[in-house]
């Protein structure tokens, strides 16, 4: 089955186990963009646009399909997409929307590495709020890890670390550059793929190679490698 028809399918089958969805699913365009990592939904004129990574949907169970989708009609019917304007910090206001409409989806449907309010139980939240109730709360929790070095969760405290930019330049070298490299005291032996695999789970934003006849000592190396990737 090609994305196209597993998207249909997928959206078929959530209209049949839950029809509401069926209205928000006619307004929405779908379109597949891998530039972005998962998956997301902005305004589209009076519609809504979804995007979807294919390669990040393909490799996804039925269930975990079912599951985003709804995810994303969620912030639809949430007004998401017109209340985020107002949150400051928009990486908090993101956790925040998330953890609201996450409490609507069967845990079964949820796809790995989404936000579930259960996992942050030490902070005693309260369920089925709005987003602006746990945007506070995580404001707060953000203003503990600062200044008492913890947010009373470890969880949320891992996830409020979690962010940042890596920027990463260095040689590239193929085998047959490893003695020269040696001989010059240059023993960094790094080759792309090997880079790439490293990065893979971060947001690409930026990323270059300097070929071998650009670089300025091209007996000792094949290549230069910059990027820049964001931590999500
Ligand atoms: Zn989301």
């Amino acid at each position: 089955m090609n994305k196209q028809d597993s998207l249909s399918k997928t959206s078929k089958d959530l209209m049949l186990k839950e029809p509401y969805y069926g209205f928000f699913l006619l307004m929405l365009h779908k379109s597949w963009d891998d530039k972005i990592k998962t998956a997301g939904v902005c305004k589209n004129g009076i519609n809504f646009q979804l995007m979807i990574s294919e390669k990040f949907w393909t490799a996804l169970s039925e269930e975990h399909r079912l599951g985003l989708l709804k995810h994303e009609l969620l912030h639809i019917a949430f007004q998401h997409l017109t209340t985020f304007t107002m949150f400051a910090d928009k990486k908090l206001a993101n956790i925040a929307m998330d953890m609201e409409i996450n409490q609507y989806i069967d845990k079964d449907w949820l796809p790995e590495g989404g936000i579930d309010i259960d996992d942050y139980s030490d902070l005693n939240l309260d369920r089925r709020a709005g987003s602006r109730y746990y945007y506070d709360k995580l404001q707060q929790a953000q203003k503990d890890k600062k200044e008492q070095g913890s947010s009373g969760d470890e969880n949320m405290d891992k996830l409020l670390n979690n962010n940042g930019y890596i920027i990463f330049g260095n040689d590239l070298k193929d085998p047959i550059d490893i003695e020269i490299a040696r001989d010059s005291k240059h023993p960094i032996m790094l080759q792309e793929n090997y880079l790439s695999k490293k990065f893979e789970k971060y947001f690409q934003v930026f990323k270059k190679v300097i070929p071998r006849n650009e670089c300025r000592n091209p007996s000792a190396c094949c290549g230069c490698y910059f990027s820049i990737y964001k931590k999500q």
